[in-house]
């Protein structure tokens, strides 16, 4: 025990998650990302990461950071607006608007901050957010800083939505979603969203994280639904399908010249590198132009729903409906989905066992990527069932 009644309790706290299986562990990876890593000195086959498309390795995707690194340098110096925006950030942001049909966008060091920019910067006091309570972590955060009205409706309820939009007598009204919910998989009913965004004068902003470089021929969920809308204000994340990282917001003029005057995340903080913007440039090339690589990602999420609706209808779990590369299996305990996770490892398998506070119930988060050939995809799915069998028995 220290001196300090502070540092012991966060000890006691500590110790009260290791009991209720929350506490967590960071694993080192020795290894670039991809469909193999190594773990703990051994090679394991990652079904983990949000690398969809598995770009994060590509040669091209590499080479063009290092020869952007060689070209630029690799700090940016300064924040955007005093001297830290550079050629090859703005050619991105041009390509980035065009690729999602709207007239202007504005690259982020992080989705995180993407979120933190937006919502506060366009909300305020007197104005009124409307969130999917499984919204993400960034976008709840984001909405609690705008210090505006903030309403969560369960999610994809759009009926309670609608309710909390007719009763608010909100100036500014912004309903807020992820398109892909991250750890369930599952699609927003966007198009609902829209037509009361029009009915009640808001705006709707859509977080893309999961959608982009994945769904709609790779330009994403709002593509995938055929939607377009000056109401629309959308943000992809670019550490997942596109293999980097940072995060683009894709909207009419107005919004992104008011982004650039207010945002504080964006104003206040040092640009990312202009070598990842490189290296973005030629993740976009793979995204626009390899095809192969999103339908081989769909063909592995087609085989893994249908093995467990085959093999799998009376194990002890259930996969939750989901049509994109996040493949929830939910099961019985916090214990059980760290039990499952380890016995997986053990087989040489990476699967994350998700849990409170980050889900309300714990599950294996499975997800999918390009990166994986159609054999690495069959042997997890044999070795789910065996795990799965093999606790049911124990
Ligand atoms: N939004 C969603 C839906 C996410 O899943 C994530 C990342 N887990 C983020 C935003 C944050 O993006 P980034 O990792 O680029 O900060």
């Amino acid at each position: 025990m220290s001196e300090s009644p502070f540092l012991n309790q966060l000890a006691t706290e500590l110790s009260e998650r290791e009991s209720k299986s929350l506490y967590r562990r960071r694993r080192v990876l020795d290894s670039p990302q991809g469909a193999r890593v190594m773990c703990n000195g051994c090679e394991v086959l990652n079904f983990c990461s949000n690398d969809y498309l598995g770009l994060a390795n590509h040669p091209s995707v590499v080479a063009a950071a290092q020869q952007g690194a060689a070209e630029w340098g690799v700090g940016s110096g300064a924040a955007h607006l005093v001297a830290g925006h550079f050629t090859p950030q703005h050619t991105l942001e041009e390509r980035f608007a065009a690729f999602s049909g709207k007239p202007a966008a504005i690259l982020l060091s992080t989705g995180f901050m993407a979120n933190l920019a937006v919502i506060p910067a366009l909300l305020g006091r007197g104005d009124a957010v409307f969130a999917d309570k499984l919204n993400h972590a960034s976008l709840n955060d984001a909405c609690q800083l705008a210090r505006a009205d903030f309403k969560r409706f369960a999610h994809n309820d759009v009926a309670q939505l609608e309710r909390l939009l007719a009763q608010s007598d909100a100036k500014r009204k912004l309903i807020a979603v992820d398109a892909v919910f991250s750890m369930d998989g599952d699609i927003a009913p966007l198009a609902q969203y829209l037509a009361l965004a029009e009915q009640y004068d808001a705006l709707l902003y859509i977080d893309d994280a999961h959608g982009f470089g994945v769904l709609g021929e790779g330009r994403g969920t709002l593509a995938e639904l055929g939607l377009d809308s000056p109401r629309i204000i959308y943000m992809a994340t670019l550490g997942k399908a596109a293999g980097v990282a940072g995060a683009y917001i894709a909207a009419e003029q107005v919004v992104i010249d008011y982004l650039i005057n207010t945002a504080r995340s964006y104003i206040y903080t040092t640009a990312a590198p202009p070598l990842l913007a490189c290296a973005l440039h030629a993740s976009l090339d793979v995204i626009e132009h390899d095809k192969a690589r999103r339908e081989r990602l769909l063909s592995h999420i087609r085989y893994f729903k249908q093995f467990f609706a085959t093999e799998l209808v009376d194990a002890p779990c259930e996969l939750l409906p989901s049509d994109t590369a996040i493949q929830p299996l939910i099961v019985k305990d916090n214990a059980t989905a760290v039990a499952l996770s380890q016995a997986l490892l053990d087989a040489g398998l990476l699967v994350a066992a998700i849990r409170p506070p980050t889900v309300a119930t714990p599950r294996l988060r499975v997800t999918l990527s390009a990166a994986h050939s159609d054999d690495d995809v069959k042997l997890l799915c044999r070795e789910i069932k065996r795990v799965l069998m093999a606790a049911e028995q124990g």
